[in-house]
């Protein structure tokens, strides 16, 4: 008997969607940063963000980026688009996981915690001790990528 050919590793739920972030973030449209986000309930996708300016407005890319106090004023985060993008369309966001490529911000995270998000993974670490309080206060889960990695299991 010829053994069945060895399938290619399948990502588990936590890789997929985080890849997912990833190729989102590539449609970023501030030079300054190329975040992704992704939101999801029951294993799907509800909404996706990347950084760059509101719609109708220039793209940092064509005009320069509108800084203010070493932040570019011009973008929205990826996380406020990615909830932007559930009030456009209708989607509840209750009870998401939102995965993103870089640690949200602190106003980021006040959207997520008033969206009903209650997990949030994220890659790239950028701590802030405020966005951690609040979210300990709401009682909004948190995790580095990098930590449930180990615990994978492609379902
Ligand atoms: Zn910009
Ligand atoms: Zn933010």
């Amino acid at each position: 008997m010829v053994p069945a050919p060895k399938a290619p590793k399948r990502p588990g739920w936590d890789e997929y969607f985080m890849q997912i972030a990833r190729t989102v973030a590539t449609r970023a449209t501030c030079p300054r940063a190329s975040v992704g986000c992704v939101l999801t309930r029951d294993r799907r996708i509800l909404t996706t963000g990347y950084n760059g300016a509101p719609r109708g407005v220039a793209h940092c890319l064509d005009v320069g980026c509108l800084i203010v106090h070493d932040h570019c004023q011009r973008a929205t985060h990826a996380e406020a688009n990615a909830i932007v993008q559930g009030a456009l369309h209708g989607v509840g966001l209750a009870r998401a996981t939102a995965y993103c490529t870089h640690q949200p911000c602190v106003n980021c995270t006040k959207l997520f915690i008033s969206a009903g998000i209650e997990r949030i993974v994220y890659e790239h670490a950028y701590p802030d001790p405020v966005a951690a309080e609040l979210l300990a206060e709401a009682g909004v889960a948190i995790v580095a990528f990098a930590s449930l990695r180990a615990l994978e299991r492609p379902a």
